[in-house]
């Protein structure tokens, strides 16, 4: 008998969004036995489904090609996951294949036309809910937030800590969203949706993930 390579890690990748309407407007609880609840999905800002779906699959390419397992919440403009399709859902799905890491692929919109730049949000510290994945959360967002801000050369906003975010306090598994940039600012939107630049927000992403294995 031939012993087993070492299974490669697996990352889950989740595209924001690409909630039908009638879902996203459900509401779900914040956290595990929490009163708090939230709805399911806004929807995001304007386009930010598709951008962030195609960064996901250009993401995900690079990982395979890096040898990493990759499951994705959805590959299609729609999410299809049963079991309420809401952040539950996804954050569930990370969890089943108990992944190395969940990267939530967002981007961002604003009032003000002016504001850009990349940031990562990473759970903030909950008894029982995140105080498991609390430090490798956030050791994989600073990782991936320094190698997006070099691929991408956009401004970088830092790395922001989030208590009210459905799919963290859900997450079994360590946890990063990423804000790729605003879509509500028109160079940055410009750039979003040009392929050269999702695939340098890709290569980050991918870097990223690579350096916070290479420590786990
Ligand atoms: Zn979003």
């Amino acid at each position: 008998m031939i012993a087993a390579a070492a299974a490669a890690a697996l990352i889950c990748l989740d595209p924001g969004h690409g909630t039908p309407p009638a879902i996203g407007r459900q509401v779900e609880p914040v956290g595990p036995g929490s009163k708090t609840t939230k709805i399911k999905d806004g929807g995001g800002a304007a386009g930010e489904a598709a951008v962030v779906l195609a960064i996901a699959k250009r993401a995900r390419a690079l990982l395979l090609a890096r040898g990493y397992r990759v499951a994705m919440t959805r590959t299609g403009p729609t999410i299809r996951l049963g079991d309420g399709n809401g952040n539950i859902a996804r954050a569930r799905f990370c969890n089943r294949r108990h992944a190395a890491l969940m990267v939530r692929v967002h981007a961002n919109g604003s009032t003000d036309a002016a504001q850009h730049g990349v940031s990562t949000l990473v759970p903030a510290w909950h008894r029982g809910w995140t105080d498991d994945v609390y430090r490798p959360s956030l050791r994989a967002g600073r990782a991936l937030q320094r190698s997006l801000a070099t691929t991408t050369r956009a401004a970088d906003r830092g790395v922001v800590r989030r208590g009210d975010l459905t799919g963290f306090n859900w997450a079994d598994v360590p946890a990063v969203l990423v804000e790729t940039g605003f879509l509500s600012n028109p160079s940055e939107r410009r750039r979003l949706q040009s392929g050269a630049y999702q695939q340098r927000v890709a290569r980050g992403l991918a870097a990223g993930v690579a350096a916070f294995t290479a420590r786990s």
